[in-house]
């Protein structure tokens, strides 16, 4: 990155942050001047374009509300301004919660160039914790680029990072590991095979290592564990596999793959550890940091990649969602329980609803930093006076909210899906730590577990697994309510850290985690159980892979693989097959949680 726009964009920063509401306020009048006659807006704002009738008049809508809108500019319906007045340019792919089919996102030619200008931003943050890595050598980023696919309008809908990764096209030979014939390859399988094999035959260079979220990164791992015989085996002859048959990722690889023994010896001795503690400043010696999301779902993630990158820092460095909100962390390098994301002004218009199970901290220091790991507890209390959603600048310290984002895509006052809970300030814009989607509640009775109780009590029982041995790799969640009273099925996926195997879990420990588990959940639960509303937990743990076959059953049915993020909760059968087939062993709380 130039001086030029490193400076300008710390300069930026500032004043996006010092002016957030001016800056805000200026969005919403542009987006409503130039949208209130769409037919969308004319329904509720009748032509005008004021602020506080857009907040009265103007329905908060979940994606269900706008899909026929969506659906009609996706079907090629001739009328041009259904949504948006200026021409929609394509779709964005939206994976959100993962659990279903994708969404569709419109864009048009100008919400690209936000987007651009909040990269530099982050870059210009980045260069200033962690100094110039673009002149210091090669990210390996392993990037899944998903098909465009052309809805009936002619229109092409696609990931926002497929998208990125084509605007990154110019500077991958010299910037990054992966040549693009990998990235664009269609089968995963192959495209991460080759995107370890150039990141390894390139170890020297190879200054950061990363994905857009920390569960990919792990995946990378687990095919290096499986495949890293072969992997030499190539470097070794010169040679690609046999097994990888795309033709673009075989050209790309007979330009860069020259038989060199010594490296595969290396990699080879490397790869050889009994213990793979500490595995990536070996392999790739001059890494400064994993830059991949780790906050959110990924913290579960954390503790296995800790293991691997040997003390580098995890840097979670955005926050960010194909609806537009786009969040950068100030601080890049501390932990990832400790990371807020400043939200900027300029991206869209923000809106957040107070959530009535308001986030309580036993201390107001743990407030400003604290992750779901920390000595925190998330307890409901009614607050009916405030539920009225508020400007970006109006949140309050230690609540959380919902987010709501209006935008130059044809999203107005639309539910996210995301909470977030408001840490601190950086000038006039406020800081989040993100705490979970709000529409994943695992339930079997009125009870409702949201995803951040849940990845709070597990985090809790995985500690018991340390002294076995064993690491919690995955999990989901299922209400199971086949029979009466219903319970909580929660599937683990288990690795041994040195060659112990998963049928000699002790069944005490692997009791007393269910009911840690319990023990963890919040009242209401704990309550229901107590009266036998909902029975005993139950954790069932499966066959290594079985996340792997989640996974791909998920990306089968249109997400992106870089945009992949486990479901926390379960939903549709064929999933939930998928999970069941594959299950070793079942364990149950032997007591009331207390
Ligand atoms: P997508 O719908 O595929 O664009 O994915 C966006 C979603 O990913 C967001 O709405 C969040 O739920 C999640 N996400 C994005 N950035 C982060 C982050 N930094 N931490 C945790 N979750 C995130």
């Amino acid at each position: 990155m130039a001086n030029d726009d490193y400076e300008a964009g710390l300069k930026m920063l500032q004043e996006l942050t010092t002016n957030a509401q001016q800056i805000q306020d200026r969005l919403l009048c542009e987006i409503l001047v130039k949208n209130a006659g769409t037919e969308y807006l004319r329904r509720f704002l009748h032509g005008q374009t004021h602020k506080q009738l857009f907040k009265t008049n103007v329905p908060i809508v979940a994606y269900e509300h706008l899909k026929p809108y969506i659906d009609r500019i996706a079907n090629g319906e001739a009328s041009s301004d259904i949504l948006l007045a200026e021409p929609v340019a394509g779709f964005s792919l939206s994976t959100g919660t993962s659990g279903g089919q994708p969404k569709l996102i419109p864009f048009t030619s100008e919400t690209t160039n936000v987007t651009a200008s909040s990269v530099t931003l982050y870059r210009s943050v980045m260069k200033k914790h962690l100094g110039d890595i673009d002149e210091a050598g090669k990210r390996m980023e392993l990037m899944f680029a998903k098909p465009d696919v052309e809805t009936p309008s002619g229109l092409k809908a696609s990931a926002v990072s497929s998208r990125i990764f084509k605007s990154i096209q110019a500077t991958l030979p010299k910037l990054y590991t992966s040549p693009f014939e990998t990235i664009f390859c269609r089968d995963t399988k192959q495209s991460m095979y080759c995107q370890l094999l150039f990141g390894l035959i390139q170890r020297d260079e190879v200054i950061m290592i990363g994905s857009i979220f920390a569960s990919t990164v792990l995946r990378g791992f687990k095919v290096l564990e499986n495949n890293w015989q072969e992997l030499c085996s190539n470097i070794r002859t010169g040679q690609i596999s046999d097994q990888i048959t795309d033709s673009g990722c075989r050209t790309a690889a007979s330009l860069i793959l020259k038989p060199n023994p010594e490296l595969a010896d290396l990699i080879g001795n490397i790869c050889s550890c009994k213990s793979w503690d500490g595995i990536i400043r070996k392999l790739w010696p001059k890494t400064k940091y994993i830059g991949t999301i780790c906050t959110g779902a990924m913290m579960q993630y954390t503790a296995e990649l800790e293991f691997y990158c040997g003390g580098l820092p995890l840097v979670s460095s955005f926050y960010g969602c194909s609806e537009g909100a786009i969040g950068i962390n100030l601080e890049p390098l501390c932990k990832p329980s400790d990371v807020s994301y400043t939200f900027l002004p300029d991206a869209v218009y923000y809106e957040f609803v107070p959530i009535k199970e308001e986030c309580i901290t036993e201390s107001p220091k743990q407030v400003e930093f604290s992750g779901v790991s920390q000595n925190e507890s998330l307890e409901t209390k009614s607050n009916d006076e405030d539920t009225e959603p508020v400007d970006l600048v109006n949140v309050k310290p230690g609540r959380c909210y919902e987010l709501l984002v209006t935008n130059s895509k044809g999203l107005y006052r639309y539910r996210v899906g995301d909470v977030l809970m408001v840490t601190g300030f950086h000038n006039n814009t406020p800081q989040f730590r993100f705490v979970g989607r709000q529409n994943i509640a695992l339930g079997v009775d009125v009870e409702r577990t949201s995803e951040a109780d849940l990845l709070k009590a597990v985090m809790e029982a995985k500690t018991l697994l340390d002294p076995l041995g064993f690491i919690l790799t995955e999990y989901t969640s299922y209400g199971d309510t086949s029979s009466t009273p219903g319970h909580y099925v929660i599937f683990w996926e288990l690795k041994a850290k040195e060659g112990n195997n998963v049928k000699e879990l002790d069944p005490k420990v692997m009791e007393e985690c269910c009911s840690r588990i319990e023990d963890s959940l919040h009242f209401t639960y704990r309550m229901y159980r107590k009266e036998n509303i909902i029975a005993a937990l139950e954790i069932r743990v499966v066959k290594q892979g079985t996340f792997e076959a989640l996974m791909s059953y998920f990306v089968s049915r249109g997400a992106s693989l870089s945009q992949y993020k486990t479901p926390v909760c379960i939903k549709p059968k064929e999933a939930l097959k998928i999970l069941d087939s594959r299950v070793i062993t079942k364990f149950f709380s032997p007591r009331t949680p207390i």
